[in-house]
């Protein structure tokens, strides 16, 4: 098809920047006129007086109907060793139609493919019976500019039933779905070819081809009709269902816990390799849903073995440095998470500023107060616990006790350190460091402390304020 089809010059530029989505088949004006005035049935409640209509009976069909005639007729037909072997060589490579084909290289154009390689990734899609190529891609387009919200057709956020079949058996109104742009497949002559002539590429693909194969092969026409057929076909529809539900809902999230996709190996074993679906939602051009070497991704090793035999090209990757990036940050965020719900003492900001003579005075009136490196602590309730023993603790009460502390006569731990930030009240006016720090803050100036995500201060190892290399003599005098 060299002419650019009839679709492409149709569809109507979007407020959203996109192209709408405008049936092939059928009266086209006149269905968008109608789908813009008329009430959809899915704005209106089910009932049990209305119910039939808010199903999509032709769906309902092809992904309950059928399988429940193909699970009933195995009862008088029986499996046959060849037949299920076919049966599960069949459902490996439309399932990889489904994967390499109809999402990596349509929905996400993740590789170039050869026309042969093409032909057969079409044909075999429609022997999946999930829709056609173009109505797939444009949903899944969909999906990943849209996820979780409600314009994602199929948000696991209306529930885990939902995003598995509930979107496909009930009737969804077009005009909550969000648009995407689908031009580069208006104008691919396969992606075409194969929407107009849909129902004959499934009623031949999905299920005269296996039912041919068997009976022409060894006999087995029931067999390969109910086997590597109707239940094949059942099978790859559950497990492509996975990725919208269990792949949305199961495991973990390494690179963006801000969505619902997640990475689980499960899902991945169900789907040929689509579970690595927080991979995939972050660089969804990149032709690898799993990255390591070890992680379950057929889907891939086809799409790079198709590479070797030239039929597949321009295989898009992120580069590691980028994927990095988002693992560090997602690990940074989880840290910051964990840092949060860690005491580390009341921030140095909300601290009252305390004169030098007010603290003595305090501490001569009973308060057991210490001053290290410009911060005041109460050190009451830690007295008996002091490893060093009471004399040592109660010798440093009243006094600037930076020096002290800091190997004058014992140079304390990093976790004495942090024990000792839980205990500050105060600070002390004129007293180094932190007054240093307070100052550049009111002036606006770099200051090399750093915060968390959460807007906290990150007290690393060593990096204490109460933690001085070459300690002053004392506070007064600076
Ligand atoms: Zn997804
Ligand atoms: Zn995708």
């Amino acid at each position: 098809m060299s002419s650019v089809p009839p679709t492409a010059k149709e569809a109507a530029a979007f407020p959203d920047g996109t192209t709408d989505y405008v049936p092939l088949r059928g009266n086209t004006s006149a269905k968008v006129k109608n789908h813009k005035t008329r009430v959809h049935i899915s704005e209106v409640p089910m009932t049990w007086t209305n119910w039939p209509q808010h199903m999509n009976w032709l769906n309902c069909t092809l992904v309950v109907l059928i399988p429940m005639v193909g699970f009933i007729s195995a009862y008088w037909v029986p499996l046959q060793l060849y037949t299920a072997i076919w049966a599960f060589v069949y459902y490996f490579n439309s399932g990889l139609a489904i994967t390499a084909g109809y999402h990596r290289l349509w929905s996400h154009s993740a590789y170039k493919g050869a026309t042969p390689l093409k032909i057969y990734l079409a044909a075999f899609g429609a022997g999946a019976v999930e829709g056609s190529i173009r109505w797939w891609s444009y949903g899944h387009r969909v999906h990943h500019r849209y996820t979780d919200t409600d314009k994602d057709p199929y948000s696991v956020r209306k529930g885990l039933f939902y995003s598995h079949i509930g979107w496909i058996i009930f009737k969804q109104n077009p005009k909550a779905q969000g648009r995407t742009d689908i031009t580069d497949l208006n104008e691919d002559a396969i992606v075409v070819w194969q929407h107009k002539n849909y129902i004959k590429c499934v009623l031949v693909m999905a299920f005269a081809f296996p039912c041919l194969v068997a009976g022409l092969g060894w006999g087995d026409w029931w067999g390969g009709f109910v086997y590597a057929g109707i239940l094949r076909v059942c099978f790859i529809q559950q497990a492509t269902f996975c990725i919208n539900s269990l792949a949305h809902w199961l495991g973990d999230q390494p690179f963006d816990d801000r969505n619902s996709p997640r990475d689980h190996m499960v899902t991945a074993l169900v789907t040929l390799g689509e579970g690595y679906h927080n991979f995939h939602h972050e660089f969804p051009s990149d032709y690898r849903n799993a990255i390591e070497w070890y992680q379950y991704d057929p889907t891939k090793w086809s799409i790079w073995l198709w590479k070797k035999m030239g039929l597949a090209y321009d295989l898009k990757q992120f580069r590691a440095n980028e994927i990095e990036k988002g693992r560090v940050q997602q690990l940074q965020k989880k840290l910051d998470q964990k840092r949060a719900t860690l005491d580390w003492g009341i921030p140095l900001e909300q601290l009252p500023v305390i004169p030098w003579d007010v603290f003595v005075a305090d501490a001569k009136n009973g308060k057991a107060l210490v001053a290290i490196a410009g911060v005041i602590h109460d050190i009451t309730d830690f007295i008996k616990d002091h490893p060093g023993g009471k004399a040592l603790i109660n010798s440093a009460i009243g006094k600037d006790a930076t020096a002290i502390f800091n190997g004058g006569v014992y140079n304390h731990s990093n976790a004495a350190h942090n024990l000792l930030s839980t205990m500050r009240v105060g600070i002390l006016r004129g007293g180094c460091e932190v007054e240093v720090w307070k100052r550049a803050q009111f002036e606006n100036k770099d200051i090399t402390y750093m915060n968390d995500s959460t807007g906290n201060r990150i007290d690393r190892a060593g990096t204490q304020v109460t933690k001085v290399v070459h300690p002053v003599a004392s506070a007064d005098a600076a």
